[in-house]
């Protein structure tokens, strides 16, 4: 047996695994409050690439705006309808997110964390490193067992801005009716470049990229949307279960990421100065929010691909305080509750027999669901 290589030049208040949006905002809120911080990534200097988006009354009140790339005042979605959605929606400058989350006075090392404890970081080098307090933001990584969200996008420039697509459910993508539905996601990225990505909400198995491409070419054509050829590509894949809520976890890892729509960074800005502070951010409230996310995802995995549209067009006809309520407060089991009641009674009846099955684990009614999954 190797014993641990304790290094005694390198201990701090707190110890942060990972450096994503999550290990990071919490990096910085520490330093912000005066705290020594250890942050390990095994490629500390990564640039982060992905889209990043939020609901505007999300971010924190510390975070600069100037992180902002865009905001759409009143998306759109479409189930078998058209809904405005009277809440702001705000696509953030990922660079500037990743250089304002700043890090300056904190130790990083650059390393794979193998085991953690309350105290102690072991890193694959042999070497461990000791803090009063070991925080776990490594992210999910992609299991077999594991719900995904998948998408496939395009950014293309030089067109007007189209009316912002939160979620849009239009058949005109060329999908096989009977398959598993995706919809169009089109937001502005800032300056005159718009993303459209086709999206597999979540899936076990999640559809394919190149199924994701092969639609979203397909309703571009149809819209009459011309394509250069050399527009840059976003690919999307990530597990949305996996995570553990508990006080040495943050961010996807920590049970952050909403099962049933694969958001967390809002999540993970808007508890960090909690967490620095030393609290857990899971509250009894949090806890009772998480089943019920949970609950909410095996019942969108049950629902058949024909009433994913409907069920979005109940969604978006809720009250907008509601629809808040459901996608954004970790900590607000009641409003959760009361959004998740009055979604399943404006359902149609049939819809809402198959529902109550699947969110009650037992085998759905439909004989073709959209997809199956056992979570973690
Ligand atoms: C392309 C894309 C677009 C997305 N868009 C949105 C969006 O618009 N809004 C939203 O809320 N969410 C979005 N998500 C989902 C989710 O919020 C993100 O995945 C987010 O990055 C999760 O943040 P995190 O910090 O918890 O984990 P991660 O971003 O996964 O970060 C984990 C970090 O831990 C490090 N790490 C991993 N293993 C180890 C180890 N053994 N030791 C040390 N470090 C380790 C990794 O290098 C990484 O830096 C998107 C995801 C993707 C992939």
């Amino acid at each position: 047996m190797t014993l641990p290589c304790f290094d005694p030049s390198v201990s701090a208040d707190i110890a942060i695994c990972g450096l994503g949006p999550a290990g990071r905002a919490l990096a910085h809120r520490c330093l912000v409050r005066g705290m020594t911080v250890l942050a390990v990534d095994p490629n500390p200097r990564r640039r982060w690439r992905a889209t990043y988006a939020v609901w505007s009354d999300e971010l924190p009140a510390w975070l600069d705006r100037s992180v902002i790339a865009a905001t759409v005042t009143a998306p759109r979605a479409h189930g078998l309808r058209e809904h405005i959605i009277a809440r702001a929606y705000s696509v953030l400058d990922t660079a500037l997110l990743q250089q304002t989350l700043d890090l300056t006075g904190a130790t990083v090392v650059p390393g794979r964390v193998v085991s953690l404890d309350r105290h102690t970081v072991m890193l694959d080098s042999g070497r461990a490193l000791r803090a009063g307090r070991v925080v776990d933001a490594r992210g999910l990584r992609r299991r077999p067992r594991r719900a995904e969200q998948t998408a496939y996008g395009l950014m293309l420039s030089g067109d007007p801005m189209p009316d912002a697509l939160f979620m849009d459910w239009r058949p005109d993508n060329g999908a096989d009716p009977g398959t598993p539905p995706s919809f169009l996601y089109a937001v502005p990225l800032g300056g005159d470049t718009v993303l459209y990505e086709e999206t597999c909400l979540v899936g076990a198995p999640a559809l394919t990229p190149e199924e994701l491409a092969r639609r979203l070419y397909h309703r571009l054509r149809a819209r009459g949307i011309a394509l250069r050829g050399d527009e840059p590509i976003e690919r999307v894949r990530f597990p949305v279960t996996g995570g553990r809520p508990g006080a040495g976890r943050f961010g996807a890892a920590g049970g952050y990421l909403h099962p049933a729509t694969g958001y967390s960074v809002a999540a993970a800005l808007s508890a960090a100065d909690t967490v620095a502070a030393g609290g857990s951010g899971w509250t009894l409230a949090a806890h009772t929010v998480y089943r019920l996310r949970r609950a909410g995802l095996r019942a969108l995995l049950a629902l058949p691909p024909a009433d994913i549209p409907r069920f979005f067009d109940a969604f978006f006809d809720l009250d907008t305080e509601l629809q808040r309520a459901y996608l954004s407060r970790r900590d607000d089991p009641a409003g959760t509750l009361t959004a998740m009641s009055g979604l399943f009674f404006a359902l149609p009846t049939g819809v809402r027999a198959r529902l109550t099955a699947a969110t009650l684990g037992l085998r759905p009614l439909s004989p073709r669901p959209s997809s199956s999954v056992i979570m973690e």
